[in-house]
């Protein structure tokens, strides 16, 4: 069998093939072959890096092919490599298949010796230009093929500038830098113990061997592992050994960089920097400040033209925008790299909408090529560029955006102050149910415990606001009202900024700029939708949320939380009172006063969505969460306790201290006297005996209430089992709601959804309700309501049992936060708290579960659901309402498997809306090359 072949040609190399030619060779090879000017060279593949690195040595057989490429390179320019009279130089650059920093740098100007040296400046007639090149040469050839330090090279440089009173690079004489490589070369010789070896091909050799060993350098291997690059995306690098042409031969030439278009805001112009005179990384290095490519156009215009050219024939050949480097010689152009740009979000949008509508890329191209997650960043205010803050510390990432305000420790404090108008940050080790109204008040969420599925964070991101979670570094003292980080003490009121993108949290304001719909936007978002299957809805509490999703583009409102309203300080006594009550009757008061407020929430809803589906929740989470706790209740309880024998001491305060201090002064014992009066009136009032007999009552009834296990117990619909006027009441309000805005012709489409269903019985009942409060309201108000009535599909065996619930239920809406628990039997906050990070360290779990939806576990119940519900109602309408519903991968997966529609919190919208549109275009796309 004859070896593999390990050398192509520029001319030869298969653009397609970057696992064997690496990404730089592979795009040298096709810039060749479509006729751009690329400096004649060629690629030694990976496979002969895996040969080497598997040997300990060069394969067999390669420097032969070496030698003979280079004698190609030799006809095709002219030159001769280490002919002094006509020398050939090169570059030897890495390049794997996956752009990797961490890699080996490039040696220019391989081919140097002190005899080609000499020809250069025979040939050039420029010493100052060869000097120039040889001491480049000699310090990367020193540094990365033979690991010489960099800073013995920077020393000699510093000190040779001191001496000749040189302050820039380009101020040093043609002698001054011959004195440098004369330096240079005695370290080289310091450092190695061998003199520098002057046979080119000897030179090639090693630097050859020196690239393919980066590739297990450390900087390599920490790069790879930091962003999971496997082998089956990069394995080994290639070398490119490519013609040196040169920037640095005078004015004109030069060296630069460039984008096809603008990578920061995506306008159609080239943009970039070069730099005249100047060699490879000048530009880069900052050695100078390089002019931007617009000034060529006066410089040197008939260069610009071709540089403009060479874009054009850059982006008509890859569709896509191109990060590219050339070098100028002697007025030639020539392309050294080009890539795939990398781009910020609104780049990404820009250029894909300009590119389709130029023809560029087709309309399934310009969706397909964005990360549906970019779009986060558009959609939330941002801190402004360029401030130079230092965070004071970092926690998670868990809510995207950026917003200042003045720090609050609870939550009544953040209302209380955001009501007279100033901006706050509510700033707790974590939050609970009940801060729910800090929320509405704040402008940011700041924890210093929780994940990023912490409550703060589900909250925070439902309502879009920033929040940064788990921050550690921070220190709380509630009672104190301050917190403490690396040795900085925070009071309330201080002004903090939150970047819930970065997880950054920063002292003092900064300003922050303003998320847009911005018109390429919209028109992409347009086209997603022309594209998609699935429809795309918001979960929204509130009237204000779902305007916000209407703007953001849902199609209704897939999970519309009732308790969230109950939360609400105004509303909180009365649904106490309700929770207190002993008999039906004492509840059923106190249901008759939240029926008004609830009716009028959900009209504020529909009027907002008016047109669209609004599903609304019934009551789920367990009735403790609306109380006090009981370590609270019992504080309270003692500390009421206690006043009447207070009031008894301090009254007789005075004498027992006049015992002590005969002269004491006459004013405190005037106050201690008043202080005895006011706690006599409290007492006679009784006022301290309602506090206690309230809270009594209280605890009494979060003890009845205390439960093992609340998040399995008595809750969703086991609540309207028990306690059906509650569910009646909710049930009573949407319909209500619905008649009254039929009766101002306003289009309501409510849908009522049972929570944490299990059986068939379950639903019966409630639909019993429905169907009994309807009659009634449909009489009343004489219209003809117009709802679907559904279940979440939350509990294992409701999976199981789905064909059974789909005879009574019109839609399901998979509940994947719950599911995924009852599947995994994982609490989500002791998983999180405990052992699920040591899970995906570790690798046991490759997902946090709550995050990315577990297709093969919870995904394979959510199928049987969805075929043995369609195979009861064929015409079952099936959702998903889960925190997954705006995570892109999940999002595909509910396409695959034949969902209708995918709710997530409004800001998530746009970023479901284009992941439901690429999981529609994939599964075409796969079929059509199929
Ligand atoms: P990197 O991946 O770090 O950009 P490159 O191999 O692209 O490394 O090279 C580093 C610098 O040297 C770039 O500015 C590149 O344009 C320049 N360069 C590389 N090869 C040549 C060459 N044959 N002639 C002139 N400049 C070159
Ligand atoms: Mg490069
Ligand atoms: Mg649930």
């Amino acid at each position: 069998m004859s070896q593999p072949r390990y050398i192509y040609p520029f001319e030869e190399g298969d653009g397609r093939d970057k696992m064997r030619l690496g990404g730089k060779g592979a795009n040298l090879c096709t810039m060749m072959q479509i006729g751009l000017d690329v400096p004649p060279g060629f690629v030694i593949t990976t496979d002969a890096c895996l040969a080497y690195l598997d040997a300990q040595a060069l394969p067999p057989g390669l420097m032969a092919e070496v030698r003979a490429s280079v004698a190609a390179l030799e006809r095709k320019t002219g030159k001769g490599f280490g002919n002094a009279a006509n020398p050939l130089l090169v570059s030897v650059r890495s390049g794997s298949a996956m752009s990797m920093p961490g890699m080996m740098d490039t040696i220019l100007n391989l081919g140097l010796n002190p005899a080609t040296l000499q020809g250069l400046i025979a040939q050039t007639g420029n010493p100052r230009f060869a000097y120039d090149a040889w001491r480049r040469f000699v310090q990367l050839f020193g540094k990365i093929a033979m690991g010489v330090p960099d800073d013995a090279f920077d020393a000699a440089m510093v000190t040779l500038k001191k001496k000749t009173g040189a302050t820039q690079d380009v101020d040093l004489s043609a002698d001054a830098l011959s004195m440098l490589a004369d330096d240079f070369l005695a370290l080289y010789v310091a450092h190695t113990g061998s003199p520098f070896p002057a046979d080119p091909y000897e030179q090639l050799e090693l630097a050859i061997a020196a690239v393919f060993r980066s590739w297990n350098g450390k900087r390599a291997i920490d790069y790879r592992r930091q962003f999971r690059i496997t082998p089956a995306m990069a394995n080994g690098t290639a070398v490119n050994v490519c013609t040196m042409v040169f920037g640095n031969m005078g004015e004109d030439s030069a060296t630069g960089v460039g984008f096809t278009r603008n990578p920061a805001t995506g306008e159609n112009a080239i943009y970039g920097e070069y730099l005249t005179n100047a060699q490879g990384e000048d530009v880069v290095a900052g050695i100078r400040t390089p002019k931007p490519i617009a000034a060529m156009a006066q410089e040197m215009p008939d260069l610009h033209s071709q540089l403009v050219a060479l874009r054009d024939r850059l982006e008509a050949h890859y569709h896509e925008v191109q990060d590219f480097e050339f070098t100028i010689e002697k007025g030639r152009l020539y392309c050294l790299q080009t890539r795939n740009g990398k781009m910020n979000a609104r780049a990404m949008v820009r250029t894909s909408v300009e590119m389709a509508q130029e023809g560029l890329v087709t309309m399934a191209q310009a969706l397909l090529r964005i990360n549906p997650m970019l779009l986060e960043q558009l959609l939330v205010p941002t801190l402004a560029p360029g401030h130079a803050r230092k965070a004071l510390a970092q926690g998670l990432p868990a809510s995207p955006g950026a917003a200042s305000g003045r720090i609050v420790f609870d939550a009544d404090t953040a209302e209380q102050r955001a009501k007279e108008g100033e901006k706050v940050i509510l700033v707790r080790e974590e939050t609970k149910p009940e801060d729910i109204h800090g929320f509405f008040a704040a402008e940011g969420i700041l924890t210093s415990r929780g994940g990023k599925t912490s409550h703060a964070a589900v909250v925070a991101r439902g309502m879009g606001k920033p929040c940064v979670s788990g921050c550690e570094a921070i220190h709380i003292d509630v009672r104190a009202r301050h917190a403490e980080v690396g040795g900085t003490v925070l009071r309330e009121g201080d002004i903090i900024t939150l970047d819930g993108t970065t997880g950054n949290v920063y002292p003092g304001k900064i300003p922050t700029v303003e998320a847009e719909f911005f018109p390429e936007l919209v028109t992409l978002l347009e086209w997603a939708d022309a594209n998609a299957r699935l429809r795309v809805k918001a979960n929204a509490d509130t009237p204000a949320d779902a305007v916000r999703a209407r703007k953001y583009g849902a199609k209704g409102i897939g999970l519309a939380r009732t308790e969230r309203m109950f939360n609400d300080p105004a509303r909180l006594p009365i649904v106490q009172e309700m929770i207190l009550a002993d008999t039906p009757e004492a509840r059923k008061s106190a249901l008759d006063r939240l029926l008004p407020i609830q009716r009028g929430d959900f009209k504020g809803i529909f009027t907002a969505m008016a047109g669209l589906p609004v599903t609304v929740r019934l009551l789920d989470p367990p009735m403790h969460e609306f109380l006090p706790t009981a370590a609270q209740l019992e504080y309270e309880i003692s500390h009421l306790r206690t006043l009447p024998r207070m009031g008894r001491s301090i009254a007789d305060l005075p004498e027992t201290l006049r015992l002590i201090d005969p002269e004491l002064p006459r004013d405190y014992v005037d106050s201690l006297g008043k202080l005895g009066q006011s706690l006599a009136e409290y007492r006679e009032s009784k006022r301290d005996d309602a506090a206690l007999v309230r809270r009594e009552a209280m605890l009494k009834k979060v003890h009845q209430l205390t439960e093992v296990n609340p998040m399995l117990g008595h809750r969703g619909v086991r609540l309207g089992m028990t306690y059906p006027e509650i569910y009646e009441m909710q049930i009573r309000a949407i319909m209500e709601a619905a008649a009254e805005c039929m009766l101002e012709g306003i289009d309501a489409r409510p849908e009522i959804m049972v929570p944490q269903v299990a059986t068939a019985e379950e639903l019966k009942r409630v639909r019993a309700i429905v169907d009994a409060v309807r009659a009634e309201i449909e009489q009343r108000h004489g219209v003809r309501l117009h709802f679907n009535f559904g279940s979440m599909v939350e509990v294992v065996r409701a999976c199981l049992r789905a064909a059974r619930l789909a005879e009574i239920a019109e839609f399901f809406s998979f509940g994947t936060n719950d599911l995924s628990q009852a599947t995994f039997s994982f609490s989500r906050e002791d998983a999180e708290n405990k052992f699920l990070p040591f899970y995906i360290e570790t690798g046991i779990l490759r997902d946090n579960p709550f995050e990315v939806l577990d297709i093969y576990g919870v995904g394979e119940l959510m199928k049987l659901a969805v075929e043995w519900g369609r195979a009861a109602r064929p015409d079952l309408e099936i959702g998903i309402c889960g925190e997954h519903g705006g995570h892109p991968d999940s999002v595909r997966f509910c396409h695959d498997i034949g969902l209708d529609y995918v709710s997530c919190s409004a800001p998530r919208v746009p970023i479901a809306r284009l992941a439901a549109a690429q999981a529609k275009l994939r599964v075409t796309g796969a079929k059509a090359a199929a």
